[in-house]
């Protein structure tokens, strides 16, 4: 399995891949039912296929110096180079 990266909001370090079925958020046989909790502020994923998925949407969020958060925070950045598709 992929580690997890430290949480974006609070930099705890144990993340925590959960089964939504065994915290009883969701019903068995859900097709997503995965998802990434941090331990510290309580941040969590939207529920995935696998704990793959989770880890990788985790990870994209939690990305340290994070494209993401750049474009989510400018997303008129003239470096950005897109053309408004
Ligand atoms: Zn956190």
């Amino acid at each position: 399995m992929a580690d997890l990266n430290p949480c974006p909001f609070c930099g705890d370090n144990a993340p925590l891949v959960l089964d939504g079925v065994r915290e009883g958020f969701v019903k068995e046989g859900h097709p997503n039912r995965w998802f990434i909790g941090c331990q510290g502020c309580g941040a969590q994923t939207r529920y995935h296929r696998n704990s793959d998925v989770a880890t990788r949407f985790w990870n994209r969020r939690a990305e340290p110096s994070g494209n993401l958060r750049a474009s989510e925070q400018a997303p008129n950045d003239p470096q950005s180079g897109q053309e408004g598709a």
